[in-house]
């Protein structure tokens, strides 16, 4: 499968280079144009897009972190391809010149580990159960974004992290954690709480002026993960998707949206609507505004609709 998508981006560069032989026109044009944006002392940035996969984000709609260490940066996410990886890696050199020293993983969506094979000789951290995830669901997801993103995914391989970090108190590269294991957006999602500044890292489980995506939630264990990123009253949060939240708007954003979307589907579900009159439904004002809407929220109820209707609908024997 890999030798047949290496084929077809191949193909797709011969194509795109015809009569610029010196400057192939995909590499002149498909490039991510990554800023730095202090998140603190320390600490930077990169912000993504908030809408959804497309050709012209090439996909660049994730929040990546980069943080002091004592050898060099430590990343947070790595983005959704080889040539993501690179792009910040070169933002890691201006940032301090012996680059990146350290990886972290906190889920095993494509967005966030696809750039993981640029930085293959660095630990790559992940909690366990993201490292076996990545691995049994990363070539699927491969195929996936090579048909979302085509060449801007060329030569992207599947590396997933390979060194497990547990909970609680972690040192990377001389910088302190609090690793929280926890899960809801998928079934392994880690937070970090960067013990100098006080930032709290969520990943995906906190969105903020962003739809929250759910192709891989429990919407109980997300909300009950809610409550513990809550408790760390944290100085600042930095989501998977969105801008920083400097007060602490996000956590609540994210659980009020999960708590309609839930509500909905199930009061849905009950009156008798099918799948395409759940997905036509109009969205609260607040809700409609965030990014990746209503796409989004159309997704979600092709995810979470048939399991829903089967709890809330009597069996027929
Ligand atoms: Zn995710």
């Amino acid at each position: 499968m890999i030798t047949t998508r290496r084929r077809a981006c191949a193909l797709i560069g011969a194509t795109a280079t015809i009569g610029l032989p010196n400057l192939p026109f995909a590499q002149a044009r498909l490039s991510y144009d990554l800023q730095p944006k202090p998140a603190g002392p320390g600490i930077w940035m990169i912000e993504g897009s908030t809408d959804y996969f497309s050709m012209d984000n090439g996909g660049a709609i994730v929040n990546c972190v980069l943080l002091q260490g004592d050898s060099g940066l430590i990343v947070i996410d790595t983005g959704p391809s080889r040539r993501f990886g690179e792009a910040l890696a070169g933002v890691a050199r201006t940032l301090d010149l012996r680059g990146v020293s350290a990886v972290v993983n906190t889920h095993h969506h494509p967005d966030h580990f696809f750039g993981n094979q640029v930085f293959a000789t660095q630990p790559i951290h992940a909690l366990g159960d993201t490292i076996r995830l990545a691995q049994d669901e990363g070539d699927g997801f491969a195929d996936n974004m090579y048909r979302l993103l085509g060449d801007w995914m060329r030569g992207t391989e599947v590396v997933p992290p390979r060194n497990v970090l547990d909970g609680g108190e972690v040192t990377i590269d001389g910088r302190a954690f609090t690793v929280l294991p926890l899960s809801g957006h998928t079934a392994a999602d880690m937070a970090l709480l960067d013990q100098r500044s006080g930032l709290l890292i969520a990943g995906d489980l906190v969105f903020h002026d962003r739809a929250p995506t759910t192709p891989s939630a429990d919407l109980a264990q997300w909300s009950a993960a809610l409550d513990t990123l809550e408790a760390t009253n944290a100085a600042a949060i930095l989501p998977g998707h969105g801008p920083l939240d400097q007060a602490g708007a996000s956590i609540a954003q994210t659980r009020a949206y999960l708590d309609w979307l839930n509500t909905t589907l199930r009061q849905s579900a009950r009156d008798g609507l099918d799948m395409i009159e759940v997905m036509q439904l109009p969205l609260p004002e607040r809700f409609a505004a965030m990014g990746a809407q209503p796409d989004e929220y159309q997704r979600s109820v092709s995810h979470l609709f048939p399991d829903i209707e089967l709890a809330v609908l009597p069996r027929a024997n």
